[in-house]
């Protein structure tokens, strides 16, 4: 089949408007480069909108609280309306937006304000064509049917590693991965002192009645409203970059939330009145490729603190590996591990193979473990800003980003009030 010739003829290409995607497209836009970003959903924002996560983990310090990404993370924050732009410490390890529609608004405005910035909802990248190690063009599917995009420069914020999969660049899948999760909202909820662990009873009941296959928690919070629940509990292991699995694993998602619902309705005190406000729109895929890059960042990088002088982000999480089996009051079934505020290098959004090339969010070249803290919301938006940052100054020096020294990112990053955090 004859594709016309390119429709767009970009600087970069960004694919992916989630919390990696949007700071990249920001990022890159800001720095002068010519963009186009692309994004399944008719919205910007991925986990935040895609399934209604109002989280901002990596923000700061597990233990002390102490902010350690500042960037465009930060500015969303303060955009809405969380944190003064000066702030130092949160009261919280987690600070949480109110309202994850605004968000999708405040996406809009700020993709919006950037002359050089197109964006196309509702649009897949599906495909690439190279010319030697390089992506020429990536062709995109949408209402249009499909087109092509000329781009001298790709950041890959699908979650997937759709792109560098498609190019070629090594990417690794493991055997086990991580639970998929569904969330959902309940609304004209009767808090009680009870009501979490009630909860949790009903779906123990729920379970051994052959109901539920499997679940964690249940989170049950009332973050929203004080009569409205918004519920992590949902478990479905399932693989999210093949097609029919995340098919059936949406289904499932979608079947157990209402379960649940149902049973806590007829057994929980507080539910009797309550009505089903809305799952997803999308189940969460918390795991499936990464790229296996220039390097490979490690649980014992991360837990030893070790620093890199092409340090672009710091993260901070937990080792948040979700389990493939039920865990009663709790996400996880041991301690946390907390590792001090940690480096994560430039080398880590380089793929091996393709030279135009750079991956952010989720599907960075880290190992499993490791991937499980660099994974969270705030941390994925650093990684997409110096990815975003680093493309745009590629393309204006005519230089692959391999070919861009880490040091000149994290010094550009930091100029604009980025990059890792000091000490
Ligand atoms: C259920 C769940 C709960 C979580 N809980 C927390 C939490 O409490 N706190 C926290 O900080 N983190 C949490 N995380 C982790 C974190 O939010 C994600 O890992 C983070 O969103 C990663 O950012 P990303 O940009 O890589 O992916 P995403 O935010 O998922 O963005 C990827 C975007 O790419 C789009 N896309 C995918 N493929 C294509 C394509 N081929 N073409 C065009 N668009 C495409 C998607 O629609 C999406 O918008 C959770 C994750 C899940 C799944």
């Amino acid at each position: 089949m004859e594709i016309e010739a390119a429709r767009y003829d970009v600087d970069v290409l960004v694919c992916g408007a989630g919390c990696a995607g949007l700071s990249a497209a920001l990022a890159a836009a800001r720095n002068g480069a010519n963009v186009l970003l692309v994004e399944q959903a008719g919205f910007a924002g991925g986990i935040i909108t895609t399934v209604g996560l109002p989280y901002f983990d990596g923000i700061a310090d597990l233990r002390t609280h102490r902010v350690v990404v500042r960037g465009i993370p930060l500015e969303l924050l303060v955009k809405m309306d969380v944190c003064p732009p000066d702030v130092t410490h949160f009261p919280t390890h987690n600070p949480t937006i109110d309202n994850v529609e605004r968000f999708k608004i405040l996406a809009d405005q700020l993709l919006a304000e950037q002359p050089t910035l197109r964006v196309l909802y509702h649009t897949i990248a599906c495909e690439v064509q190279l010319r030697g190690d390089a992506i020429a063009d990536v062709l995109i599917a949408n209402k249009g049917g499909l087109s092509r995009v000329s781009t001298r420069i790709v950041v890959d914020c699908t979650g997937d590693a759709d792109i560098a999969t498609r190019a070629g660049a090594p990417v690794e899948k493991r055997e086990t991965l991580q639970p998929m999760t569904m969330h959902f909202r309940i609304g004209n909820v009767r808090r009680t002192a009870s009501i979490r662990l009630d909860c949790r009873q009903a779906l123990v009941r729920a379970q051994a009645r052959g109901d539920l296959p499997m679940f964690y928690g249940p989170g049950v919070s009332f973050i929203f409203a004080p009569d409205e629940v918004y519920i992590h509990a949902i478990r479905v292991p399932a693989d999210g970059s093949d097609p029919e699995d995340l098919t059936r694993a949406e289904i499932q998602g979608r079947r157990d939330a209402w379960t649940m619902f149902e049973c806590w309705k007829r057994e929980v005190p507080g539910f009797e009145d309550s009505y089903f406000i809305s799952s997803g729109p999308f189940i969460g895929v918390r795991e499936t490729r990464r790229i296996v890059g220039q390097y490979v960042l490690t649980e014992d990088d991360v837990m030893t603190t070790r620093r890199f002088d092409d340090a672009i982000a710091t993260g901070c999480w937990d080792l948040d590996q979700h389990p493939n089996r039920t865990t009663q009051g709790a996400a996880l079934d041991h301690d946390r591990i907390i590792p001090e505020p940690y480096d994560i290098p430039y080398r880590s959004l380089l793929p091996r193979n393709v030279a135009n090339l750079l991956v952010a969010g989720r599907c960075h070249s880290a190992t499993q473990l490791a991937s499980s803290s660099t994974r969270v919301t705030a941390t994925a938006m650093a990684l997409g800003q110096a990815a975003g940052t680093a493309a745009a100054l590629a393309a204006r020096s005519g230089i692959s980003p391999q070919e861009l020294s880490g040091q000149r990112v994290r010094e550009v990053l930091v100029a604009q009030g980025g990059g890792p955090v000091e000490g």
